[in-house]
């Protein structure tokens, strides 16, 4: 299988957890970790049933990744998330040492990296290299669709 192919694989599998969010009301962004091509951990946003302020898609699969491949950095993983990371997860992808981030849609609001915020960070002594854009109209449709939904049954 082509490189790319496997990209837009991993991708969608993150698209997969995404799609979960919604049934459990959550906030639809998905996330898989892999490494050596392989899904290490894949999860969605969980703040509501977690009740924790923290756990978005990044942060539950490299929480995840790091106790199945024992140890707190994620050398030589990558991350695919549906979409930009905000400051939080960038600052824990970086520390994790993740190798890669590949994320669908954009977040005009708390995405820090169009906006060049994760760059000059002085904490990201760890820059992962940085590719976006697949599956990006599918992920902002998930996001849109689900935001709709909810002004309409306030
Ligand atoms: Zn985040």
């Amino acid at each position: 299988m082509s490189e790319n192919l496997n990209k837009n694989k991993f991708m969608l599998a993150a698209l997969e957890q995404a799609k979960k969010a919604i049934i459990q009301d959550e906030v639809p962004v998905g996330a898989v970790l892999v490494k050596n091509g392989e899904i290490i951990s894949g999860d969605f946003n969980r703040n509501l049933s977690l009740k924790d302020p923290t756990a978005h898609a990044e942060i539950l699969v490299m929480r995840e990744a790091s106790q199945i491949l024992g140890s707190h950095r994620l050398d030589d993983c990558d991350i695919y998330v549906t979409l930009e990371p905000c400051a939080m997860c960038a600052a824990a992808i970086s520390l994790a040492k993740v190798r890669r981030i590949y994320y669908a849609a954009s977040d005009a609001k708390f995405g820090v990296i169009e906006n060049g915020q994760m760059e000059r960070s002085s904490s990201c002594y760890h820059r992962p290299e940085i590719y976006s854009g697949f599956c990006a109209d599918e992920s902002a449709k998930l996001l849109k669709d689900f935001f709709k939904e909810k002004r309409r049954s306030i």
